[in-house]
């Protein structure tokens, strides 16, 4: 065994995975810091996960009718137990999505704060009371459990993105079965042992709350046909959630979407250039450039470009590069060779419609198998070919503007509508940005990059980003369902409109 396979069973078993889990089955699952193997994990077949559907199904009827609060104290346990293993967790996202130390500890930290969110909206999950139109009558909502919630997630927030969904679904009186990406298996079967703990300590808990199903999409496929499966939230790639949300709206399903983004900034004349310059190179490189957030297109105004550019230049010449295991690199390794692959497509496509391309070459750490890069910085001409669309590695495009009014048409002239940004010290620009006519994705920030959101707003953007929403604000109503109820305590029936109906 190599030292990282060696290295992450150590820190799996401290986890409390049980081995079998992760040794002698037939899917191999990587590293992206080294590209070597680390553990063989066993695929759950058709049968078993529809068996594990059914087991859920069984635990949503007991679970359902547990006192939202007391659904919460196992949240509160899942929040203790995951600060007592912030450090394993965390480290085992670096080896497995090679994110640096500070991100994959970022990462575990995000999935606390969801969890204190979700134990105060266990005692907060509240309806309106309406006025009724007829005398003697009392309006009011409920919201109920959904169902069972199935959770497909994508490699590069391996963790977060689970426990973003099981806090409020398990607060809101649903169990949870969870297809993590293929490409990221072992952090999940590490939360899911760590949920067990709170489980265990919590005691009489249905069985079958949360599970963890192995594959590739061919088993996120039997949650999303799945009849029992009430709501299918999934997060990846916009290919994905084509795919996705229609069959499950086929079988009238509730999804929630969360899928690619190609987030932009806009520098103003008026920007505060050094903080601009921090966000931009943080929101373009960190995480290689693999942040559903990533900022992707930057537009600089003229009468910055040219002292704004030179510094960006040499942030991406100067950020340093390197196995996030070993050093404080603060840009780590892409998730594999098709990532690479990718990058290098997109800037080919670049140059041939004028980009002139910094970075993006190979740069060697370690083993063959792994892939680092230099992060890539291309002015372009106009917003054409490869810059309309999401690559899922740290490329950014760069395009000079002049108008105000016409930055604004082409922030919003992509497919995508995640993340956006705008630096300016000008409360018009400013407003306008925020406003019906700025810009159209679900978040829209002010003198901050585009990645690094935190869980208390709704988490989610527009058009191909698919319209979902997680995380916090009123996030959790996707995972209820509501009923309106009118009670007659008059000793008449009044009927509404004023309809007469004597029998
Ligand atoms: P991906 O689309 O390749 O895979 C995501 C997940 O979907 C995996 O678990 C995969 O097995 C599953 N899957 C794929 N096709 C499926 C199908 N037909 N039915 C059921 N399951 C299927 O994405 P990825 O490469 O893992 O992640 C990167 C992508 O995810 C990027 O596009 C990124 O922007 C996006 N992302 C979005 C958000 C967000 O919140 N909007 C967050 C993280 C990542």
């Amino acid at each position: 065994m190599t030292p990282l396979a060696s290295t992450t069973h150590s820190l799996l078993d401290r986890l409390d995975v049980p081995q079998g889990a992760f040794t002698g089955g037939s899917m191999a699952s990587f590293s992206p810091v080294t590209g070597e193997q680390i553990a063989a994990l066993t695929p759950t077949t058709a049968e078993e996960a529809s068996a594990m559907i059914d087991r859920a199904h069984r635990a949503f009827r007991e679970w359902r009718v547990w006192p939202a609060p007391r659904r919460g104290e196992l949240v509160r346990l899942l929040g203790e137990e995951l600060r007592k293993s912030k450090e394993d967790l965390g480290r085992l996202v670096s080896i497995e999505a090679g994110k640096s130390p500070s991100e994959g500890l970022g990462e575990v930290q995000e999935m606390i704060d969801i969890c204190d969110f979700a134990v105060g909206l266990s005692r907060q999950l509240y309806g309106l009371t309406i006025a009724s139109e007829r005398p003697g009558h009392r309006m009011m909502e409920t919201w109920h459990p959904l169902g069972v919630v199935g959770v497909i997630s994508a490699f590069n927030f391996p963790v977060a993105v689970w426990s973003w969904n099981s806090a409020l679904a398990l607060v809101c009186g649903n169990p949870v079965v969870w297809k993590p990406s293929e490409k990221t298996p072992l952090t999940a079967l590490a939360c899911q042992a760590i949920l067990d703990r709170a489980i265990a300590r919590m005691g009489d808990v249905p069985e079958g709350l949360s599970q963890v199903l192995i594959g590739g999409k061919e088993v996120g496929e039997i949650l999303v046909d799945h009849p029992k499966v009430a709501l299918v939230s999934a997060t990846g790639s916009t290919r994905m959630g084509r795919e996705v949300g229609p069959r499950v709206a086929a079988r009238f399903g509730r999804s929630i979407l969360e899928l690619g983004g190609n987030n932009a900034g806009i520098v103003c004349p008026s920007a505060d250039l050094d903080m601009a310059l921090r966000a931009v190179a943080f929101g373009a490189m960190g995480t290689a450039g693999q942040r559903c957030t990533t900022m992707r297109r930057l537009f600089v105004h003229e009468s910055v470009y040219d002292e704004f550019l030179p510094r960006l230049k040499a942030a991406y010449a100067s950020v340093s590069i390197g196995n996030p295991l070993e050093s404080q690199a603060l840009v780590g390794p892409l998730i594999d060779a098709q990532a690479y692959e990718g990058m290098q497509r997109a800037l080919e496509a670049a140059k041939a419609a004028g980009g002139m391309v910094q970075g993006g070459e190979r740069v060697s750490v370690g083993p063959d198998s792994a892939f680092y890069v230099r992060p890539a910085l291309v002015e372009m001409p106009s917003q054409s070919g490869p810059v309309l669309e999401e690559t899922f590695a740290p490329i950014l495009y760069v395009m000079k503007y002049s108008d105000f009014d016409a930055v604004i048409e082409d922030h919003n002239a992509v497919g995508a509508g995640l993340s956006s940004a705008i630096f300016t010290l000008n409360l018009r620009e400013m407003e306008a940005f925020l406003s019906a006519a700025g810009s159209d994705c679900g978040i829209a920030n002010v003198n901050i990059g585009t990645s690094g959101a935190e869980i208390g707003g709704a988490f989610g953007g527009e058009k191909e980003t698919g319209g979902g929403r997680e995380s916090g604000s009123d996030a959790w109503k996707a995972y209820m369902r509501r009923a309106t109820n009118t009670i007659n305590y008059s000793d008449a029936l009044p009927l509404a409109q004023g309809v007469v109906f004597d029998v």
